[in-house]
């Protein structure tokens, strides 16, 4: 189509883009060069950039279409993109242009970039996977789409009152969101509630429908993802509640104005709020209903899409690859098998075929508090048909394994999509496996713990099923955004090859015996860290030394992740400065940041034991350099991206077996962190790569964990025997860091000792102490760190999103690249 070729107004150049932000300010904000205001000056360049996408975006859709491309969907109920300015440039190659066009503006682009609120439709690693695998997908010229919720408020805003974590909503739709489009006219309607009849088709067949049911209005947004050096421009589409038409006339007519627009309000709930739960299943009415909701418009929009080009289904599983983001979208496998069976009336047979040939699922994590499994009364009065559906898919599914395993009535109770019991459940997790071609876990560890301990049953039935697709991060943006100064100097001994092949890094491996490079190494770290200085001067009012060792952990508040056991650390080294002050100790600037779940009472404790630590140890002159302790109020996107580069030391500690992979342990590690870390998730992997001289590990294996459970595990044989501990637990207990109210923190000791230590902290303590001290040490030998800080970067080339979407590509889509011609 000639119509399509790049509009010549829209230059690449420089003073193209600066005419184009012009415009904008003019005519689409209305302003002149009087009344526009910063955040005006960053929309117009936002603007302008977007143009520069639209065109390269259509091109690419039209192209698939044109190559009847198959495509993969990536459904998630969480997308934690961040700010998209500066993603867009870097991605577009515009970035010196737009420098100089915010320069010619009197700002710099940096100020402009500042102005862009957090796109934060996620929690945590979940959704940032999600999003960078987008970045990842349109890199590699993947057709795919993401479809997800469109949140009205993202995950809360955090403040530290009083030290203690508050909550406000995260309006981030406020000023608008310049990246999204509208799609008005891509409505899906989406039903709730209601019940099921049968009914006798034209051949006498017995049918089922869903009647009677309540209508809501799916209205889709789209946001373009540009790739990177490429013309690639896939799309993300986001889906909006409102109240149908049906729903209008129907309460309207009731008389009741008041009561209808109140009613109407409260069904455009559903896509109000992103459920800040990181981890933890919440088996609320609205979260099922927001997991339907999206599912059921993003089925519909597919099914449109394929019939477009194709009159039966056989070739679905060809066109069609639908991956699962965990089990929140789950869902969808019901939802496709009431499509095929009761609205295009395939048989049962054939539409189970399609189905399991087309969904892949991941699986996230291991905590049994985080499984989700919706009480059977619950799924039935909000989507009735699929509840049958669920019953009929375990039915067939169990006659088979009792035909295989005739004597095993163990091994059909713990495969059962269907937990029995007082209060019936589904269990997603296993609807997710029966239906699906694929399962994978998301590093080598995880997806071993998923076969021998979680799923066992399963392994035995489908090994085939069972693969693992370590997780990974785009360096795009947490290396080459978040680290100009970094990627300016690995570019300038090695190229730019990395950018994109990020194996490529292990050319960096020789520099490390560079003296002069390694110092230019340091020099960088050094500035980024003074960046991080002032940033936490401006945020919390505490200075800090950047020459002291950055000791950084920032992740979600979880007792599974120990950010208790680093804060047992921060204290021991503060005892042993009070004690000791003239002994040779480190300075060190110990770093927390995240978020506790609303009703997460326990981390929202030790969010307020951090920061009681810290109002004591930063206000102790004894302690003067050698120990300052902050806490960074809401963590997100874009303060990791000033926080990460800044790093020395990544504390990676959960307990061994509870982090499915862990994505932040590799984003400092590609920014030159070493990684204090046990022997989870991930973090074996990243041993692996970088050597055991490079990293610091500690603490049980998941095998001595669950050894020691099982062999009976009692914490008060640790506090007894280590003095240090037994002190630091009492003064937790005893009010010294609460003299205003003595037995704050009791709680904290309690979980620790009298109940049990879930999480083995005190069995950690001893490894974890040595090892923080061999840290110490090392650092004293700043040639021989910064060596080892050179190697991390150097060696991170398996943990980009490009590898682990190269495998997704390969062994569960088979989806090929499709190049854009522009
Ligand atoms: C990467 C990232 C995470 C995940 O961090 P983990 O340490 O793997 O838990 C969470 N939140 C944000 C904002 C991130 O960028």
């Amino acid at each position: 189509m000639a119509e399509n070729k790049l509009n010549p107004k829209l230059g690449m150049d420089a003073a193209s883009l600066k005419k184009s932000l012009e415009n904008h300010i003019r005519f689409t904000l209305g302003k002149d060069q009087y009344t526009s205001t910063t955040y005006d000056r960053y929309s117009g360049l936002a603007l302008a950039t977007r143009d520069r996408l639209i065109e390269r975006w259509i091109q690419t859709q039209q192209t698939y279409y044109d190559k009847n491309a198959k495509r993969v969907y990536y459904l998630s109920l969480e997308f934690l993109l961040g700010r998209t300015l500066g993603n867009s440039l870097m991605n577009l190659g515009l970035q010196k242009e737009a420098e100089k066009t915010a320069q010619e503006l009197g700002y710099s682009l940096e100020e402009l970039r500042e102005k862009e609120w957090d796109a934060g439709l996620g929690n945590g690693g979940l959704g940032r996977l999600a999003a960078c695998f987008l970045d990842s997908l349109a890199t590699m010229e993947l057709p795919a789409v993401g479809y997800g919720i469109r949140y009205d408020y993202g995950i809360f805003f955090q403040s530290i009152r009083d030290g203690w974590q508050v909550e406000t909503p995260d309006n981030w739709l406020r000023f608008g969101n310049v990246w999204e489009f509208p799609r008005p006219e891509f409505t899906c309607v989406v039903h709730f509630y209601g019940r099921t009849e049968d009914w006798l088709d034209e051949n006498g067949w017995k049918r089922k429908r869903w009647v009677d049911a309540e209508e809501i209005v799916a209205v889709a947004y789209d946001t373009p993802v540009p790739g990177y050096g490429n013309n690639t421009v896939n799309n993300l589409r986001l889906w909006s509640a409102k109240a149908s038409r049906e729903f209008d006339l129907n309460y309207f007519n009731g008389g009741d104005y008041i009561q209808a627009v109140a009613a109407k309000a409260t069904s455009e709930n559903i896509t109000k709020v992103l459920y800040p739960n990181d981890n933890v299943f919440e088996g609320k009415e609205l979260r099922l209903k927001q997991e339907y909701f999206f599912v059921s418009a993003t089925i519909q929009d597919i099914f449109r899409r394929y019939k477009k080009t194709h009159k039966t289904f056989d070739q679905f599983p060809d066109k069609v690859a639908i991956q699962l983001n965990d089990t929140h979208p789950a869902i969808a496998i019901a939802e496709l098998m009431r499509i095929l069976v009761d609205i295009e009336r395939l048989d049962w047979d054939a539409a189970w075929n399609i189905t399991v040939q087309t969904f892949g699922y991941t699986n996230h994590t291991i905590l049994p508090e985080a499984l989700e499994k919706w009480s059977v009364g619950l799924l039935g009065r909000v989507l009735p048909r699929h509840l049958e559906i669920i019953y009929e898919i375990n039915s067939r599914f169990l006659d088979g394994v009792r035909e295989r395993y005739p004597a095993d009535p163990d091994l059909w109770r713990d495969l059962s999509i269907i937990e029995e019991g007082e209060d019936k459940k589904i269990r997603m997790a296993n609807l997710a496996i029966v239906g699906s071609h694929s399962l994978n876990g998301v590093a080598a560890l995880h997806t071993e713990i998923l076969k021998k301990s979680v799923f066992p049953g399963f392994y035995r039935l489908w090994p085939e099923k069972f693969n693992n697709k370590t997780n990974g991060v785009t360096q795009r943006r947490w290396l080459k955004l978040c680290n100009p100064e970094l990627s300016a100097l690995i570019s300038s001994k090695i190229g730019e090859g990395w950018i994109t092949n990020l194996g490529e890094l292990r050319k960096l491996e020789p520099f490390a015996e560079d003296s002069g490079f390694r110092n230019e190494w340091a020099q960088v770290k050094k500035k980024k860290k003074e960046q991080l200085a002032a940033y936490i001067l401006s945020r919390n009012n505490i200075e800090v030394n950047p020459e002291s060792l950055f000791d950084i952990q920032v992740k979600r508040l979880h007792e599974y992740k120990r950010q208790l056991l680093n804060a047992l650390h921060v204290v021991t080294l503060y005892n042993r400065i009070i004690d000791n002050p003239a002994a040779d100790h480190v300075p060190r600037t110990v770093i927390f940041a995240g978020k506790a779940a609303p009703g997460y009472w326990m981390a929202k404790l030790i969010i307020k034991l951090i920061t009681s630590i810290a109002d004591k140890v930063n206000s102790d002159p004894r302690v003067g350099d050698l120990l300052k302790v902050v806490f960074l109020r809401n963590y997100a996107v874009s303060n990791a991206e000033k926080i990460i580069p800044a790093a020395n030391l990544s504390e990676q500690i959960s307990t061994a077996g509870t982090e499915a992979s862990g994505t932040g342990n590799m984003k400092f590690a590609l920014n030159g962190a070493l990684t204090i870390g046990t022997l989870d998730g991930a973090n074996i992997e990243i041993l692996e790569e970088v050597g055991k001289d490079n990293i610091f590990i500690f603490g049980l294996d998941s095998t001595g964990v669950s050894a020691l459970k099982s062999k009976g595990y009692d914490p008060y044989y640790y506090y007894n025997k280590n003095r240090e501990l037994y002190r630091i637990l009492n003064q937790i207990r005893q009010g010294f860091f609460s003299p205003d109210q003595v037995d704050r923190f009791a709680p904290l000791a309690d979980a620790l000792l009298s109940n049990g230590d879930t999480y083995m902290l005190l069995a950690d303590y001893d490894s974890y102490i040595a090892c923080q001290d061999r840290a110490a040490k090392l650092w004293k030998d700043q040639d021989a760190w910064n060596k080892s800080s050179i190697l991390n970067t150097a060696r991170m080339g398996k943990f980009s999103t490009d590898r682990t979407i190269a495998e997704y590509a390969k062994d569960i889509w088979k989806v090929h690249p499709v190049h854009i011609d522009f």
